[in-house]
């Protein structure tokens, strides 16, 4: 167990730089995820901290100890590919195994930890099959499975869960959390989904184009974004994001005027309201937007509105019961809590 820290971590390739300083303290035992687009430089840092990337500026830290000279070999972290990389020629328990017979660990010791991770990852009846004789499923859990037997100090996840459908991705999360939760071994893990991101995480680092942009919990990404960049990228569907100028806990713009929490702000804003916020305003209400529906999306229990707003795109999510009597075409009006209104500096992008 251990814990792991970024001290202004820069990474160049050449001239290019693609890590412009990073800061980030990883609680022994924690569940940090690194969550970003596609480019952001995740798997940069995941390769940094497991020694497969050198670091240009900075210090990285593991259990206390800089490791910025320690060969890979002597780090004492395990790494999952979204690749599972297993050897093909050799058997699930062969694979498991290679790792700790390389290392010269007695037999009876390799059996043990090979049974341990097998019934940790429900691999018992797979341990005599060849990789080809398995799903993708099974072959990411025989993946994690020989990350497991190490009983490394920490576990470094890219992406694992990628190259699997999206029923065995739910099905792999709810493994993974139940893992960590037995093993209660430092985890960091990469992924550009913000779904598993919030599902899996004891806090959640966004990274964009190289560059931390806010550090927390899943619940404080979600209700406090500190600026726009978050609060587009956590929450689906999409946080909504209008022009607008605010003054005196008021903000307004093309098709709308809202009360506003936020007193203080003032000026040129970013107004940005979650679809779930909105709901259909009754008669007196005088907070609202105005909204002209372009297309409905029943989906069950709820409904989609896909509306627009003084030209911008909104989207509303409403209970199917509200939605019942709106057709396309119609002018309607929605509103909103002043509690749940997020502002952003038009021009830093910060919230405010
Ligand atoms: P992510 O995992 O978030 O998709 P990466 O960490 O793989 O992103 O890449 C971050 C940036 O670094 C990208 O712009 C990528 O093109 C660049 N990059 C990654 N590896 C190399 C390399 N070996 N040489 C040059 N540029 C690289
Ligand atoms: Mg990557």
């Amino acid at each position: 167990m251990a814990n792991v820290e970024f001290k202004g971590v820069v990474k160049r390739y050449g001239d290019v730089e693609v890590i412009h300083g990073a800061d980030l303290s990883i609680a022994d035992g924690e569940f940090l995820v690194l969550v970003g687009p596609s480019g952001c430089g995740k798997s940069t840092l995941l390769r940094m901290v497991a020694g497969l990337e050198s670091v240009t500026e900075g210090e990285l830290r593991i259990g206390g100890q800089r490791v910025n000279d320690v060969h890979p070999r002597d780090r004492d972290v395990a790494m999952v590919f979204q690749s599972y990389a297993l050897y093909p020629h050799m058997t699930v328990r062969d694979n498991m195994s290679f790792g700790l017979r390389v290392r010269k660990m007695p037999a009876a010791e390799i059996d043990q930890r090979v049974a341990e991770a097998a019934e940790l990852m429900e691999l018992g009846p797979l341990l005599e099959r060849l990789p080809k004789q398995l799903s993708g499923g099974q072959r990411q859990r025989v993946a994690m499975g020989r990350a497991i037997v190490r009983r490394p100090q920490v576990f470094l996840f890219d992406e694992p869960l990628s190259n699997l459908d999206a029923a065995l991705r739910a099905r792999m999360r709810v493994e993974l959390k139940k893992l960590h939760a037995e093993l209660g071994t430092t985890m960091i893990y990469v992924t550009h989904d913000q779904v598993e991101a919030m599902t899996l995480a004891d806090r959640i680092a966004v990274t964009h184009e190289g560059l931390l942009q806010q550090v927390g919990t899943p619940a404080e990404l979600y209700d406090t974004p500190a600026n726009v960049f978050v609060a587009g990228f956590i929450g689906a569907p999409q946080m909504n994001f209008l022009p607008g100028q605010a003054a005196d806990g008021q903000v307004s713009g093309k098709g709308f005027a809202l009360k506003t929490d936020r007193g203080t702000a003032s000026g040129e804003v970013t107004v940005g309201i979650r679809p779930h916020d909105l709901s259909l305003a009754d008669e007196e209400q005088a907070s609202v937007l105005k909204a002209a529906v372009d297309v409905i999306e029943p989906l069950g229990w709820e409904s989609h509105l896909h509306c627009t707003v003084g030209g911008e795109k909104v989207l509303a999510q409403v209970e199917a019961a509200e939605a019942r009597s709106i057709r396309p075409g119609d002018a309607i009006r929605l509103m909103v809590g002043p509690d749940v209104i997020h502002l952003f500096d038009r021009k830093t992008e910060l919230a405010l």
